[in-house]
């Protein structure tokens, strides 16, 4: 055909809104174009390197360019889906079924860019700091794309995205969830706001960054709750003073009612914490949540203590109060009244709050892609996509993301949910449906995929992936080799 012949445009039947694209023109996902009458996708297939060679570190967002591009020699290449494409309608085989010998065992992978409607993000923020109450609602630019959901420990924890945002509300929301989720997966910085009024905080999530509250970024995440850092550093503490508060929202610790200062012979204080008391030494809702001391609203400690009893308490009495991060401390002495007075923190104290910081970790935010492999991705595997799930959970298939480990959650479906940090740099995209672009990965022994009734004839070997034009990364020394026998049952029957 020559050019005068070549339709204007073409169709791309990757998803299912079907671009028509003109030449040299991109379709509206930004990852097919119209190259002189052909459609291409534009980001190059991901291999990653030697997955059963040595093992080095996947440094973020750099391929290695000492790789001499020889992907048969000695090492075995893992193709991934970054970059592989999709298909569409469901019957249609996954773009890339490359089988190769692993140790003596014919092993295929089916590589596919899953459509996922049906996804979100878990996002996990280490600090202390109030970023809003559970079930209040995520806003990026004035659109609900998630909530705040149930926080573990140290850390705050946001439900994002889901087809009841990505579909089930306006097209804005839809078009401003998808957008979101495609750049905390492509590890870039979301700006969002949490709440209402006058308690709206403004956060801004990157994986694998501090979180920013509020316009400060944090820096450390606590080392325990109150009560547990009161058990963890007593020693630090006998001999030195008194009493010892450890400010927290959750469980504020007081070292002389705590079990640890029973169990040391640290006398009674006669102190009294305006809070919930749940066991001794150990309060609660010592005073709302908020960015203070110990993720608290308060900035004096002293608001938490009523006045001390002067049937125990004497004139000179030592007090240390600090923080779970040790950032925050304070050192007061009763005066003649039993009022706490403030005094310069003597250095051994200092140095105890000092300890506490030591071992708090930095604060990141971590963000966990989750999706389900529905209609085209397991189509694209078998025509029989049951099997597909009863062999993922016997064991028989392995599922990764980018190659990277996935979490298979239990119960129906393939469910899976991987650290996007795991993942190669840009291994996300998205269809204007509006839906996220992510990469999936079934491996399993060629035998088992014949069983499964996978789509044989379409199987290619590796040598025939046109390696050049493919873009290298070394593999990620965090995860497993998606082929190594040990993934497998079979391997241990
Ligand atoms: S949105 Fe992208 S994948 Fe879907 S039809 Fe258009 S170009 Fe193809």
């Amino acid at each position: 055909m020559n050019k005068a012949e070549k339709p204007e445009k073409i169709r791309c039947d990757a998803c299912p809104v079907m671009c028509y694209i003109a030449d040299q023109k991109t379709g509206a996902c930004d990852r097919y174009a119209n190259h002189g009458g052909e459609l291409v996708r534009l980001d190059p297939l991901t291999i990653i390197q030697g997955t059963d060679q040595k093992l080095v570190p996947f440094i973020s967002g750099v391929e290695d360019e000492d790789w001499n591009g020889d992907i048969i020699k000695g090492d075995r290449p893992f193709v991934t889906a970054v970059g592989a494409g999709t298909t569409y309608p469901d019957y249609k085989p996954a773009p890339f079924i490359v089988s190769q010998d692993v140790e003596g065992v014919d092993m295929v992978t089916v590589v596919t860019e899953g459509i996922f409607s049906y996804c979100g993000v878990k996002v996990k923020i280490d600090t202390d700091r109030h970023i809003g109450h559970e079930c209040d609602v995520v806003r990026v630019d004035g659109e609900p794309i998630g909530h705040v959901t149930t926080s573990e420990y140290g850390s705050k924890m946001l439900s994002l995205g889901g087809v009841e945002h990505l579909t089930g509300g306006t097209k804005k929301e839809g078009r401003v969830t998808c957008d979101a989720l495609l750049r905390l997966c492509n590890r870039e910085a979301v700006t969002m706001t949490i709440g209402d009024g006058a308690h709206q905080t403004e956060l801004v999530v990157a994986a694998g960054k501090p979180p920013i509250v509020n316009g400060v970024t944090e820096n450390l995440m606590r080392v325990g709750c109150g009560s547990a850092t009161i058990g963890m550093f007593p020693m630090q503490w006998i001999g030195h003073v008194d009493d010892v508060v450890v400010v927290d929202d959750h469980i504020t610790g007081v070292l002389s009612e705590h079990e640890t200062g029973k169990q040391l012979n640290v006398p009674a204080t006669g102190i009294k914490i305006l809070g919930r008391r749940s066991t001794p030494g150990r309060y609660f809702q010592v005073a709302n949540p908020g960015t203070g001391w110990g993720g608290t609203d308060i900035e004096d400690p002293l608001k938490i203590l009523g006045p001390f009893n002067p049937k125990i308490a004497w004139e000179g009495l030592r007090l240390l109060m600090v923080s779970t991060t040790g950032e925050q401390v304070a050192y007061f002495e009763l005066d003649a009244d039993l009022v706490p007075r403030p005094q310069p923190i003597p250095d051994v104290l200092r140095a105890s709050a000092e300890l506490i910081a030591e071992n708090c970790e930095p604060s990141v935010c971590s963000v966990l892609f989750m999706g389900g492999a529905g209609g085209s991705l397991r189509a694209g595997v078998t025509q029989n996509p049951v099997r597909l799930t009863r062999s993922v959970k016997e064991a028989l298939t392995h599922v990764s993301c980018g190659g990277a480990d996935v979490y298979v959650w239990p119960g129906g479906g393939i469910t899976v949910m991987v650290d996007v940090l795991d993942m190669p740099t840009q291994s996300f995209g998205y269809v204007p449906t509006p839906a996220l672009v992510a990469p999936i990965e079934f491996t399993l022994r060629v035998s088992d995929y014949q069983v499964l009734g996978g789509h044989m004839e379409h199987l290619k070997q590796v040598s025939d992936i046109n390696r050049d034009a493919a873009r290298h990364v070394t593999q990620n020394a965090k995860t497993r080799n998606p082929m190594a026998h040990e993934n497998y049952r079979w391997s241990k029957d």
